[in-house]
């Protein structure tokens, strides 16, 4: 048997290698070969993944922590030696600063509930920014309407970039937290996260960096970045569903009281007092998605294997391409234009509703996302009700550019835009 998580590494010479890997490239959507531009809403899997999450069922399945027996001794060793990979993976201090959650949005609500909830007091100040995902966005309204703290917003410009000099303007002396996107899934925007870390930390504030889309896209080093949390789902990160990650420095969650209780999330329990378990293990009431964090371990082995700046570039020179080769059309409007940007190509087109411009691409075979992209917010800034999103990943090409120009070239005429 093959230790569990581990196959081949991937080839690193180009992305036909990389695409070999991914056995859901090789579908037909309506008779066309698949063209999958909706990674920004979920990525594919490669196979070294899918054999993880099989393996483990077929060979080591049991539950982690509790059994004497072999099994559950395989399981948990496994599930731990990913948590330390993930570490690795984002250059984290220690394995205990990694939580395995759901994922992001689970990551967010409970920094929200465990660590901002208990210290928040009326005229708190929340600082997000208006890229938000609604993942970043709702928690902190919730937790606002629990404590009486003020949620604020910092503003964007016309090409989606943040308003630095605003965001300088909203951090005060009441600031307890600043929760801002290191890249915004809407608009493709990368936000100065080194810059908006050391201002928030001189007025005294953590910050929490929402990674969803950045963990994919761009190398991640939390000590170098010294946020104090950092969300991202494994789903985004050619990783399983229901398994993601919270980072967060050790002392943060040392002193954090846990979010949900259960078991594995304690020491001792007695009806009179009982005792919490040690950093991560406190977070993590219940029994997780041992399988899923298995296979995260194995998708960033995965992401490692090429190397996160290899990626970063071939993704580069595609947004590159399918930016010029938008704004050739007549008509089409790209909404998210930042200097810094990475991996999001948002449009709109005439007049064309987003989801007739998706349906025809779908038909066209190619997969794109059409509508407010769980940004709401963003789409009433740039006026428009949705947009549609084409969405990068390591294995996409220009061929796929190439048919979703040739896709839209079919909208327009349907449309006789
Ligand atoms: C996808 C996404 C989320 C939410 O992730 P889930 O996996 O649905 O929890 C949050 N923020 C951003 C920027 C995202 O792209």
């Amino acid at each position: 048997m093959k230790p569990i998580g581990q196959m081949q590494a991937p080839d690193p010479r180009n992305v036909e290698h990389w695409r070999a890997d991914f056995p859901i490239l090789g579908e037909r959507v309506h008779g066309r070969p698949l063209v999958y531009l909706d990674n920004g809403a979920t990525t594919q899997k490669p196979a070294s993944v899918i054999y993880a999450e099989n393996a483990y069922y077929r060979h080591s399945n049991a539950n982690v922590h509790r059994g004497v027996h072999l099994l559950s001794q395989r399981a948990t060793e496994a599930f731990e030696a990913a948590r330390a990979k993930i570490a690795r993976f984002i250059n984290a201090q220690r394995p205990d600063e990694i939580v395995f959650v759901r994922g992001t949005t689970e990551a967010i609500n409970l920094v929200a509930q465990s660590f901002a909830r208990p210290q928040l007091k009326p005229g708190d100040e929340i600082l997000i920014s208006a890229m938000e995902h609604h993942s970043n966005i709702v928690p902190w309204q919730m937790v606002c309407e629990q404590t009486g703290a003020v949620l604020k917003v910092v503003p964007i410009d016309d090409t989606g970039a943040l308003d630095a000099g605003a965001y300088e303007r909203l951090l005060t002396d009441h600031t307890r937290l600043v929760a801002i996107t290191h890249l915004a899934n809407a608009l493709g925007s990368i936000n100065p996260v080194e810059l908006i870390v050391a201002a928030a930390h001189a007025k005294g504030a953590p910050v929490l960096l929402d990674g969803a889309q950045a963990i994919s896209h761009l190398p991640v080093d939390v000590r170098a970045l010294d946020c104090d949390f950092y969300a991202f789902s494994g789903h985004k990160v050619y990783g399983p569903t229901g398994i993601g990650v919270l980072y967060a420095k050790a002392a943060l969650l040392e002193a954090m009281p846990p979010w949900q209780g259960g078991g594995d999330m304690i020491h001792s329990v007695t009806f009179e007092k009982t005792e919490y378990n040690a950093i991560p293990w406190k977070f993590e009431a219940g029994t997780p998605n041992i399988a899923g964090a298995i296979a995260l371990g194995t998708a960033l082995d995965y992401v490692d294997g090429i190397g996160m700046e290899v990626i970063a570039a071939h993704e580069a020179g595609l947004l590159a391409y399918a930016t010029d080769a938008l704004q050739a059309i007549p008509g089409l409007r790209l909404i998210g234009t930042a200097r810094d940007k990475a991996s999001i190509l948002s449009f709109v087109l005439d007049d064309v509703h987003a989801h007739d411009v998706g349906t025809i691409l779908d038909h066209h075979g190619v997969a794109v996302r059409a509508g407010h992209h769980c940004a709401m917010p963003v789409m009433q800034r740039f006026g428009v009700p949705a947009t549609v999103r084409a969405s990068l990943a390591l294995y996409n090409t220009r061929e796929d550019i190439d048919a979703l120009i040739e896709g839209l070239g079919r909208v327009r005429e349907v449309f006789g835009s």
